[in-house]
């Protein structure tokens, strides 16, 4: 089953020909997901091919043009192409206010209802959960509020050794009990699961720090995770432009990689005055080695 990341926007925050603003399109086992929401989404949705009539949830980490403007397009194309699904976002209050007005003042009416979901950006929020994942939205440091993003699939269930089972002679009840790493008693003996179960699939987790200064105090919000995407507006050289404005540098995402031990990292958000990214890999990779800087339409999957 997947779970696969497409960058839709690698870019800052001017748009530029082929660097658009952040959006990203996340798909855990059909469950699809949007990750910001710059301008011009909607066609990097079609661009690359994403199912987007199928996303149900959407992610806003904060209200800079460049990660939020896209809404405004995307709802109406929803709309114009006869959404009916309520969709649900995930944002700052402020921006419900904003879409009313919008819609109030170009006497507009989508066909389809919005949940709004408003961020905590003082502390770790459970966003969402079915039975396969669980969202998260945690604080990250920039110069207004701002949050990441931890989309973690649940551990699955133990897998039954069906041999074992047979053998034993096991019903359905007892073998609910032996998945869930629970021992069972069968004609007064102990069965236990670990003799008759081998480890499900393991959990796989994305992590996204939208934009953030560079701050440890993410870490323990994004310890471990298989892949971790972390903002690289500017290179060293331009280091004290990123702590005014509250943006990081390659090496500085680097750092939050290595110090959160995660699998891989992408860096993106590149400021539009770069037009080669190279440098931003080249930066990074001394610190973590596992590091990709992002283009529009790169996918990344993680694999069970
Ligand atoms: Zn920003």
């Amino acid at each position: 089953m997947k779970f696969e990341l497409t960058i839709l926007g690698c870019g800052g925050a001017i748009p530029t020909l082929d660097k658009k603003p952040t959006s990203q399109y996340l798909n855990v086992q059909d469950r699809h997901f949007l990750i910001d929401c710059g301008e011009g989404t909607q066609i990097q949705l079609r661009k690359f091919k994403c199912k987007f009539s199928k996303i149900d949830h959407v992610f806003i980490s904060h209200l800079h043009g460049d990660h939020f403007l896209g809404i405004f397009g995307y709802l109406s194309t929803l709309s114009l192409l006869g959404r009916t699904n309520t969709l649900n976002i995930y944002a700052p209050k402020d921006l419900e206010s904003l879409i009313e007005a919008h819609n109030e003042i170009s006497g507009k009416k989508y066909n389809f209802n919005l949940n709004f979901i408003s961020l905590d950006f003082k502390k770790s929020t459970k966003l969402f959960e079915d039975n396969v994942l669980e969202v998260f939205s945690f604080p990250v440091n920039h110069t207004v509020e701002c949050c990441g993003f931890l989309f973690r699939e649940k551990t699955s269930k133990r897998k039954i050794i069906k041999d074992e089972i047979k053998k034993l002679g096991l019903g359905i009840e007892d073998i609910k009990k032996l998945k869930n790493s629970e021992d069972c008693v069968l004609n007064g003996l102990t069965v236990k699961y670990e003799d008759v179960t081998t480890l499900g699939k393991k959990s796989r987790s994305y992590a996204y720090c939208a934009d953030t200064k560079y701050d440890e105090k993410i870490i323990q919000h994004i310890k471990n995770v298989d892949l971790l995407y972390h903002e690289s507006t500017f290179l060293e050289e331009l280091k004290s432009k990123a702590t005014k404005t509250k943006h990081s540098t390659p090496s500085q995402a680097a750092k939050i990689a290595l110090l959160a031990n995660v699998g891989s990292l992408i860096i993106g958000h590149f400021s539009a005055r770069y037009d080669n990214v190279d440098l931003f890999k080249q930066q990074a990779v001394k610190i973590f080695k596992n590091t990709t800087a992002a283009y529009d339409g790169y996918t990344f999957q993680i694999k069970n």
